[in-house]
């Protein structure tokens, strides 16, 4: 089977990353997100960290020369798993230009998660993640049983530098001018779908793994 990229698209806070990791687990598909590849290179200092960090701490992006790497090397890499789940990337048209070049490795599937703006700075106030293996909780919405503490691993609950306010509304207006013309850039395609990320977790976990199915059906009619 030609290789899939099931990309997740939204406004920082819609859930990407939650739903991309259930998703990846559930399915056993491989997670690649751009965002935690460059938080990751930030804390090893490599010499990607050092140019990302100053631009994320900031709520910019990150130049597509650098981003477009990460996403190229896992598509092509030799090893690289039959469907990818990518959250955090397009975040402009350039970068949905160069993910359809890929086009002779992989095919790219799209789900749009819609979250309007008010209600997603609400969710990133509350945001808080393990520091040791990464699982993200909600004070407000989905907090852990001990305050401070992750359930799974016992690590420390953390919040993200650029979830702090000023940096929320800079990320933002990011957003709004650059990534979500990336949404008009797939609309009305058959590979784009939307789903209202304004509902519980679980509610809309449902209705992606629905549509992921729906997916490998049609894949596996292309065969
Ligand atoms: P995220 O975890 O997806 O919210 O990403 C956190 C930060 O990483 C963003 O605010 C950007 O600074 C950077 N970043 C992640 N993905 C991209 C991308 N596709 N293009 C440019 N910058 C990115």
């Amino acid at each position: 089977m030609k290789k899939k990229v099931i990309t997740l698209l939204g406004a920082p806070g819609a859930g990407k990353g939650t739903q991309a990791k259930m998703l990846a687990d559930k399915f056993g598909f491989k997670h690649v997100s751009t965002g935690d590849v460059l938080r990751e290179a930030v804390r090893l200092g490599t010499p990607l960290g050092k140019k990302a960090r100053e631009l994320m701490e900031a709520g910019e992006l990150v130049p597509d020369e650098l981003v477009g790497g990460i996403v190229r090397d896992a598509v092509t890499a030799p090893d690289a798993p039959d469907v990818f789940i990518l959250d955090g990337y397009p975040r402009n048209v350039a970068q949905a230009r160069f993910l359809d070049s890929l086009a002779d490795s992989a095919d790219v599937y799209v789900i749009d998660l819609k979250l309007e703006e008010e209600d997603a700075v609400k969710r990133l106030a509350g945001r808080r993640y393990c520091a040791g293996c990464g699982k993200i909780y909600n004070v407000f919405f989905s907090p852990s049983s001990r305050e401070g503490v992750c359930d799974a691993c016992g690590g420390a609950l953390e919040q993200r530098k650029d979830d702090a306010e000023e940096v929320v509304k800079e990320r933002f207006r990011v957003y709004r001018e650059q990534t979500a013309p990336v949404s008009d850039f797939y609309a009305g395609q058959p590979r784009y779908f939307s789903v209202d990320g304004n509902r519980e977790l679980e509610d809309v976990a449902a209705e992606m793994s629905g549509l992921i199915k729906k997916l490998e059906r049609r894949w596996r009619a292309e065969k």
